[in-house]
């Protein structure tokens, strides 16, 4: 399947905010968007000084900024949106949801991974059971009370030990429980919208799709 394959700072400087994709580059100097927080390419500084945006524009780039933080392509974003729209409640909370429970989110939000994309490989690579059995789908759902632990023989794999060491920096959410010790985390419960705390404004990606 087709992914994006070119630079991932670039993807914070085109949405004008740090979508933390690179574990913990992200939190030093070599931060590309600390350094240069302007659009990429030739008329980057020019476009970044803003202006009147068409609200298609705005819609547009919500859409993106969600996407690309998840590190999804449009195809399976646009799944997770009418999955979102057909379930009960509100559209955006749901899609969020969706994405949150994304057994790969999950993995990175418990700290055995420093970014989504790397969970996304650990997952691939057959590092996590859960509830004691192999699920090696990033995109797998995770559920309230699901336990979510490294397999035995992947406890000293240098990626998770160290995602483990400095998951303090960005903090455990509060619907998710973590057993260090016993290398496991749990889902307690589904979070509120605001526990969510990136700045999203779901509505309108709801907007954008429902044109
Ligand atoms: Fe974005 Fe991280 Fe790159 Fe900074 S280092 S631009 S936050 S991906």
């Amino acid at each position: 399947m087709a992914r994006y394959t070119g630079s991932t700072c670039r993807l914070c400087r085109r949405e004008n905010i740090k979508l933390f994709l690179k574990g913990d580059r992200c939190y030093g100097d070599k931060c590309a968007f600390e350094r240069r927080a302007y659009a990429p390419g030739q008329h980057g500084q020019r476009r970044s000084r803003g202006g009147k945006y068409s609200d298609y524009r705005v819609q547009l780039r919500e859409k993106q900024k969600v996407k690309r933080i998840y590190g999804l392509l449009e195809k399976q974003f646009r799944g997770y949106y009418f999955r979102a729209e057909k379930q009960k409640g509100i559209t955006g909370t749901n899609l969020l949801l969706l994405l949150e429970c994304r057994l790969d989110n999950v993995v990175y939000r418990i700290g055995f991974a420093n970014s989504r994309n790397q969970a996304r490989q650990l997952v691939r690579h057959n590092h996590f059971l859960v509830n004691n059995r192999k699920v090696n789908i990033p995109s797998y759902q995770v559920k309230p009370q699901d336990v979510i632990e490294v397999k035995e023989k992947s406890r000293k794999v240098t990626q998770i030990l160290e995602g483990m060491g400095t998951v303090v920096r960005r903090g455990i959410p509060d619907w998710i429980e973590v057993e260090k010790g016993k290398f496991r985390g749990i889902l307690k419960a589904l979070p509120n919208r605001e526990d969510l705390t990136m700045p999203i404004q779901e509505q309108l990606i709801i907007e954008l799709y429902s044109k």
